[in-house]
């Protein structure tokens, strides 16, 4: 059995101490990290990129992994240069040891993202680690290499094998070769318009309670909802977003289409875990708004947007979200809760009336 990676809980609710002191929930529908302000984190379920890179794949007839791995380790690395301190401690041998034990794999069971065990770390020459649970492969092995080429200051080159189901030894390397996309990535962190959510926190570590049913299954690397069974993750807000913006200005715009259908067919199946609704018939009004207003009430708690009005139409839904984390994303969300609480087919058309304030309208189709 893995050995557990210590957070701590906090005594009132559970909530693991070291994720609620490395983050903070704002009142405007996001979540920051504490030592960099802008810096955001989105908690959101690992399912709907299952199958949305081959999905692309398949509808455009070419091979994008290059590229999503190219945008994802670029994305990784830039968010350990943007760390405090982080460069400082890489510069010597034991500052990379201790920055691969206690940065990369707590952080990694830390977010849900997969187990990291280091199997060897000989700095400047070689790095194996049995990665577990990994949330998607391809992903998993990107941000590795971009974390070991913030490491090292030179790129890297890596291989993994199988060593038993949903585990993988990998190994990197420092290699000479320059990657193709590398250095073009740029985090961009645009600022919040306020908001004035006022979400019901534990009193103690003042985290929402609408987080209370997440499992932090640590010895595994996995994050778990109590109520569907389905696994989260935590990211940096812009991990999907600049994947879909390289994606997009290599292969147009589509792209960006695929992903609000993946989200959408996601939240379809979410809003049928999460029991909102049942049987296939429409709700009534009272019960379609209050199930309209509890899922768009969690969207703040896992720093995925504000969303500040809904509106019921006849026929369809107009719902204003500031702050998305990922516009597309967010429509595609909305337009799986639409379907899913009115048991109809759906348009989802949107307007940025300011950067930052997006007004989604869905209407059956
Ligand atoms: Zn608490």
């Amino acid at each position: 059995m893995a050995k557990k990676m210590w957070f701590g809980n906090c005594r009132q609710c559970g909530f693991p101490r070291l994720v609620s002191h490395l983050l903070r929930w704002n009142s405007d529908g996001t979540i920051n990290a504490v030592f960099r302000k802008g810096y955001r984190v989105v908690i959101f379920p690992t399912e709907f990129l299952d199958g949305l890179f081959t999905n692309v794949e398949d509808r455009l007839g070419i091979s994008i992994r290059h590229l999503v791995f190219e945008a994802q380790s670029n994305a990784t690395k830039v968010l350990f240069e943007g760390t405090p301190g982080a460069r400082l401690v890489s510069r010597l041998n034991l500052g990379k040891r201790f920055t691969v034990e206690f940065g990369f794999n707590r952080l990694a069971s830390m977010t849900g993202m997969f187990r990291s065990e280091t199997l060897e770390y000989v700095p400047g020459s070689v790095g194996i680690a049995r990665i577990t649970n990994p949330f998607q492969l391809d992903l998993a092995a990107s941000i590795i290499v971009g974390a070991f080429e913030f490491l090292e200051d030179c790129p890297i080159e890596y291989s993994w094998e199988e060593d038993s189901p949903n585990s993988y030894v990998i190994t990197v390397r420092p290699t000479p070769e320059e990657s193709d996309v590398a250095k073009r990535l740029k985090m961009e962190f645009s600022p919040a318009l306020p908001g004035e959510l006022n979400c019901d926190r534990c009193p103690r570590c003042g985290v929402p309670r609408a987080l209370n049913h997440l499992r932090w299954v640590d010895e595994e690397g996995i994050i778990l909802d109590r109520r569907t069974g389905t696994r989260v993750m935590m990211s940096y807000g812009y991990m999907v977003t600049a994947v879909f913006r390289e994606m997009a200005k290599e292969l147009g715009e589509e792209v960006n289409l695929l992903l609000v259908d993946a989200q959408r067919e996601w939240t379809i199946r979410h809003v049928g875990l999460l029991g909102l609704t049942t049987g296939d018939e429409p709700l009534g009004d009272d019960e379609l708004e209050r199930a309209y207003r509890t899922y768009l009430g969690d969207l703040p708690a896992y720093g995925q947007g504000n969303p500040v009005t809904l509106e019921l139409l006849d026929p369809g839904v107009r719902i204003e979200v500031l702050n998305p984390y990922q516009k597309y994303i967010m429509a595609g969300t909305l337009q799986g809760l639409f379907e899913a609480l009115e048991k109809t087919g759906s348009a989802v058309e949107w307007e940025e009336g300011r950067p930052g304030a997006v007004t989604y309208t869905i209407t059956p189709a």
